[in-house]
């Protein structure tokens, strides 16, 4: 499932003037890949990721996700289709510190109304590499097993496009390799995509792709090799 970007600008009319955060962003997430999204801070990353999942509306230009344009959907299409074909994982894992970690996964399901699988639960996971946590809150799990736990809850409905935003920026080096694994099999041998932002070029180095942003615009491209070497 491709995701396409289309002349992006977002602009932020804030109380001292107006920000413009996206200027012109046109680009294509092809179907099974894994981009990475670079950047000096402020420069529109997280506003460019928040607007590919939905998650926010751009001020102009359009956000196609599996040739479906976010604009032409109603409230209801768009929490749907945020809940069921794409995920996102944040950088302090979001995860609510009263529930276990089966219960974390589950979450969204819940909220929409449905019933939550347990063996599905537990099987999401088992594939995160947690499946004996499952009893577990967060405050009892190491900073790399949450956010393995919110890959799992993000990934829980399937969705065939992951948006993560700097997921490994709290994360040591060793946890941060284990969670990049996780992320890299996901496009490896599921064929999903992938959509990071990082500051970090280890992070990077695990991508197919590495975009660069400066000021809202893509201003650089990096493929295969040349990304391994950012
Ligand atoms: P990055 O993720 O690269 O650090 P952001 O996308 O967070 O950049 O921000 C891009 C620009 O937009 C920055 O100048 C930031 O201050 C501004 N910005 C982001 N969100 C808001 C907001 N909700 N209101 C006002 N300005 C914002
Ligand atoms: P596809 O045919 O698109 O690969 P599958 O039916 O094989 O779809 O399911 C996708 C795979 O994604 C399943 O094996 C599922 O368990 C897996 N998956 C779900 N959550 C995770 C996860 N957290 N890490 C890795 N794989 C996961």
């Amino acid at each position: 499932m491709a995701v396409e970007l289309e002349d992006l600008t977002k602009t932020y009319d804030s109380g001292a003037g107006v920000v413009t955060a996206l200027d012109g962003v046109t680009t294509h997430f092809a179907e099974g890949t894994f981009t990475a999204v670079m950047g000096p801070s402020g420069s529109g990353k997280s506003t460019l990721l928040h607007c590919a999942a939905g998650l926010e509306s751009p001020s102009s230009g359009a956000v196609t996700i599996a040739g479906i344009r976010l604009s032409d959907l109603g409230e209801t299409a768009l929490t749907r289709l945020r809940r069921d074909r794409v995920g996102f994982v944040f950088q302090d894992f979001n995860l609510v510190s009263s529930l276990t970690a089966a219960q974390n996964v589950a979450l969204p399901i819940r909220l929409a109304g449905r019933r939550a699988d347990d063996a599905l639960v537990r099987a999401a996971l088992t594939e995160v590499g947690l499946g004996d946590r499952a009893g577990h809150r967060p405050r009892e799990l190491s900073g790399g097993q949450q956010q393995r736990v919110a890959i799992a809850r993000a990934l829980f409905t399937r969705p065939a496009v992951l948006f993560a935003d700097e997921p490994t920026g709290a994360l040591d080096n060793r946890t941060s390799h284990q969670v990049l694994e996780l992320l890299r099999g996901l496009v490896d041998r599921h064929g999903r995509t992938v959509v990071m932002v990082t500051h970090d070029p280890v992070a990077a180095a695990v991508a197919d792709r590495v975009v660069l942003l400066v000021d809202g615009r893509i201003t650089d491209e990096l493929t295969g090799v040349d990304a391994a070497g950012v």
